[in-house]
């Protein structure tokens, strides 16, 4: 087969004429910043995913700053999450000046579970933070029971998990759930988060803290601009999302099962074509009952099988127009955290030997059939 002439990225967002258009018109309309289309893009949020409510934030990272501030975290409490995620919860962590705990992953989904969060609880513990893997569930029933029965906080980190189900109902229904809306994920407002909780005392807490303490927005739901008599209840932040990316969020979100449809129709004929690929490892699809959003796509290379290391299998897959990315770099193994934390080699073994081996393969929405039969094409050549 040949190779492919045009590069092939590991993720492109796919914004439609519409959506462009409905951009244009905030922008025409006088009111750019958080209004209507943030509260539209809120409402829409809680309806798709039957969470009681939502509010709209610059990012996913910004959502769990609030958390951590509405927590009051700080020095000698401890937050468990994975190490084999995205950086910001433990970044967060320290900066708050708690201590990040790492539990370790399920070598073969990547998804923390009750088995290796429960021996890390202690009595410092203040929150537990799994991770919904790559667009799959994790399996939260065992986690939620811990969680409650040791009296600790369980804040679900959805990032990837937008439109994913467990157990028949979608993430962001129960419990407290942040979402993030980064170009690579499955819905993109630019950027942007959403926070969902059913707990109405921590969201009203969001709410303020969300713009400046004020307990208002700066848009008044009837009039142009913002009631001048609000007052600060309490110091807050800057994070609320901008109308002119919530309008965008609002027309993803209407695209968003054929998003998935489309998501899951390629990683099945990755999954067909791979099948026969000894050097390469897809994922496990969890046991439990759930409905993958399949964010990404990622496999492990066998590095002794294909007698080459992943950073040369990526970029000989670079020279034949095939982009890739790494999700992730074990936190613990970055030079921040090997220098602070200096945790011993082997001590998240499976955590490590992920770290090591992960790919992410190019799956985006309008990605081709032909495209995924190019990028295995590409890998074959590069372990022949
Ligand atoms: C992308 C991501 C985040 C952060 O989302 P932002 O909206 O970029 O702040 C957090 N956790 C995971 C697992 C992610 O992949």
């Amino acid at each position: 087969m040949r190779m492919r002439s045009t590069f092939l990225p590991f993720s492109k967002p796919s914004i439609s004429e519409a959506e462009i258009a409905d951009v244009a018109e905030v922008l025409r309309s006088g009111w750019i910043t958080t209004g209507p289309k943030a509260a539209d893009f809120e409402q829409a949020f809680c309806k798709y995913c039957g969470a009681p409510d939502a509010v709209a934030l610059g990012s996913a990272t910004a959502g769990m700053h609030l958390l951590f501030t509405a927590l009051g975290l700080g020095p000698g409490d401890e937050v468990i999450t994975p190490s084999l995620t995205w950086v910001s919860t433990v970044n967060l962590t320290v900066l708050a000046g708690a201590t990040p705990v790492f539990a370790d992953i399920d070598r073969d989904t990547l998804m923390v579970s009750a088995e290796t969060v429960a021996p890390l609880i202690t009595e410092r513990t203040r929150l537990i933070v799994p991770v919904h893997f790559a667009g799959a569930a994790a399996d939260m029933e065992p986690l939620r029971r811990l969680a409650s029965q040791r009296g600790i906080p369980l804040v679900e980190d959805a990032a990837h998990a937008v439109g994913t189900e467990y157990r028949g109902d979608r993430i962001g229904r129960h419990g407290t759930t942040i979402f993030s809306f980064h170009p690579i994920k499955n819905i993109t407002c630019g950027e942007g988060g959403m926070f969902c909780s059913d707990d109405p005392a921590l969201m009203e807490r969001i709410k303020r803290l969300k713009f400046h303490g004020l307990g208002v927005d700066a848009h008044d739901r009837t009039v142009q601009g913002r009631n001048p008599q609000a007052e600060v209840v309490e110091p807050g932040f800057k994070y609320n999302l901008p109308d002119m990316a919530a309008v965008l969020g609002l027309g993803q979100l209407a695209r968003l099962e054929q998003f998935i449809v489309k998501r899951a129709e390629l990683a099945r004929r990755y999954l067909e074509l791979l099948a026969g690929v000894e050097e390469i490892l897809p994922l496990a699809v969890p046991g439990w009952p759930f409905r993958h959003a399949w964010h990404l796509f990622v496999v492990r290379l066998d590095v002794d099988r294909a007698g080459m290391d992943r950073a040369t299998f990526m970029a000989e897959l670079k020279n034949r127009n095939i982009g890739t990315g790494i999700h992730f770099r074990a936190v613990h193994t970055q030079k921040y955290y090997r220098e602070t934390m200096g945790l011993p080699q082997g001590a998240l073994p499976s955590t490590e030997w992920n770290s090591e081996r992960i790919c992410s393969l190019p799956l985006f929405p309008d990605m081709t059939r032909e495209d995924v039969d190019s990028v295995v094409a590409a890998i074959k050549d590069v372990l022949r």
